[in-house]
C-alpha cells in the first residue's frame, strides 16, 4: 500500500501540487487497505506531497482501520468534532490540494476552503484512473474470486427457473444463495427479466411472471474484499422463436467476435467497432444503444470506458467488460457479459458460465 501513497506523492511532486485528500471509499480502500462505506460521515486520505498520510474516519473505525493493515497516523472523530479541524492541527499549510471532482462534494469542497483558505483545486481522478487501470496480482485474484460467485449466482438462476415463477421469486433465491456463501454486498441491483420486459437494458424485476418460451435475463455482480464482477446471460425458457434464437447467436457473435481481439496493444475503440459492426451486418444495428463495456475493480463500472471513441490501449492487467445487446421490443432482449483479464498475449475470462443458449 505504501507503494500506491509513493507513487502518488511522486504525482503531487511533479504537478507541484501540495497535497491529495481522497476520500471515495474505493480510493481510500486502494491507497489504505481499509474499506468502509462511512454513509454521511467524513471517510478520507490526506497525503502531502513529501511526508506521512495521515487517514481520517470516524473514531469507532480506527481498529477496524488498523487490522485491515493501516499502521500510518489515524484520525479518528467523534459525532461532535470536525475532522477537518482535527486534519488541521496535524496536516501542513496547502495552497493546492488534488481532490476527486466526481465525488468530492461542493458543499464539502467549501467546508475545506473554510479551514484551510483559498486553494488551488485540481482534480486527482485522471491520475488514480491510470493507476487503477492495471491490476495487481492481487487484485486479480480477488476479480477472479468475485467473478466466480457470478457464475454460481446465474447457475443458482437457472437452477431456480420454473413456469409462473416471477422474477423477484429468482431474484430473492440469487441472494439468499450468495449470503449463505458470505456475500453481503451485490456490486449493483440485480437484475432478472423475463420476456418483454427483457427488451429494456436497465429493466426493473418484479411481478412478471415466467412462461414458456421466454427468453430471461439475469445481469448480476458481487463485491468480494472491496473488488466487484458483472456479469449477464440470458437463457431460454423452453421453446423460442427463430427470431429470438437470431437475435442470441448475433449477441454471442459480437461478443466473440470483441473478445478474440483482445491483446495488449489493441485499442479499446476497436473492439467496440468489431461487436457493433457483427450487430449492424445481421441487421440489428437500431437495437444495440449502449457502449461495449466498461472498467471493472473496485468500482462495477470504472475507467476505462470501452466505447466507439476510446482511444486507450489495451495493456496486460487490465479488466473490464464486453458486454453487447440487441433490445427489439416486443420480441426479445439479450446481452451477454463477461468480465476479462488482459493477459500478456491476450485474453482470459474470468466469469465462465456458459454461452451457447442454454434452455431450461
Ligand atoms: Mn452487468
Ligand atoms: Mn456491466
Amino acid at each position: 500500500m505504501i507503494n500506491v501513497i509513493e507513487r502518488i506523492q511522486g504525482y503531487l511532486q511533479r504537478e507541484k501540487i501540495d497535497c491529495a485528500f481522497l476520500t471515495s471509499t474505493e480510493n481510500v480502500t486502494y491507497t489504505t487497505g481499509f474499506r468502509s462505506d462511512p454513509h454521511e460521515r467524513w471517510l478520507g486520505v490526506y497525503i502531502p506531497a513529501e511526508g506521512q498520510a495521515i487517514l481520517i474516519c470516524p473514531g469507532m473505525e480506527i481498529e477496524d482501520a488498523k487490522s485491515a493493515g493501516w499502521h500510518g497516523p489515524v484520525i479518528g472523530y467523534s459525532d461532535t468534532e470536525s475532522p477537518l479541524e482535527l486534519l488541521k492541527a496535524q496536516a501542513e499549510e496547502f495552497k493546492s490540494i488534488a481532490i476527486e471532482k466526481n465525488h468530492l462534494t461542493v458543499e464539502r469542497l467549501e467546508l475545506i476552503q473554510q479551514v484551510f483558505g483559498e486553494c488551488q483545486i485540481y482534480d486527482a481522478e485522471h491520475f488514480m484512473n491510470k493507476m487503477r487501470v492495471i491490476k495487481t496480482a492481487d487484485e486479480i485474484k480477488l476479480l477472479t474470486k468475485a467473478a466466480e460467485l457470478a457464475d454460481f449466482a446465474i447457475e443458482t438462476a437457472c437452477s431456480e427457473l420454473a413456469e409462473g415463477k416471477t422474477e423477484l421469486d429468482v431474484l430473492a433465491k440469487i441472494e439468499y444463495e450468495l449470503k449463505k456463501k458470505g456475500i453481503t454486498e451485490m456490486s449493483f441491483s440485480t437484475m432478472v427479466l423475463t420476456g418483454e420486459n427483457a427488451s429494456s437494458p436497465h429493466g426493473t424485476p418484479g411481478e412478471t411472471k415466467i412462461k414458456h418460451g421466454d427468453l430471461v435475463l439475469f445481469d448480476l455482480g458481487v463485491v468480494y474484499q472491496g473488488y466487484c464482477s458483472d456479469i449477464t446471460r440470458t437463457v431460454a425458457f423452453g421453446d423460442i422463436s427463430d427470431k429470438q434464437r437470431d437475435i442470441y447467436e448475433t449477441v454471442l457473435k459480437a461478443e466473440m467476435t470483441a473478445l478474440e481481439m483482445v491483446k495488449p496493444g489493441v485499442k479499446a475503440s476497436k473492439l467496440d467497432l468489431a461487436a457493433r459492426k457483427v450487430i449492424e451486418d445481421a441487421g440489428y444495428g437500431d437495437y444495440f444503444p449502449h457502449r461495449l463495456g466498461h472498467g471493472l475493480g473496485l468500482n462495477v463500472h470504472e475507467y476505462p470506458s470501452i466505447t466507439a471513441e476510446s482511444d486507450i490501449v489495451l495493456q496486460e492487467g487490465m479488466t473490464f467488460t464486453i458486454e453487447p445487446g440487441i433490445y427489439v421490443p416486443g420480441v426479445a432482449g439479450v446481452r451477454i457479459e463477461d468480465d476479462v483479464l488482459v493477459t500478456e498475449d491476450g485474453y482470459k475470462t474470468l466469469t465462465k458460465f456458459p454461452k451457447s443458449l442454454q434452455t431450461f
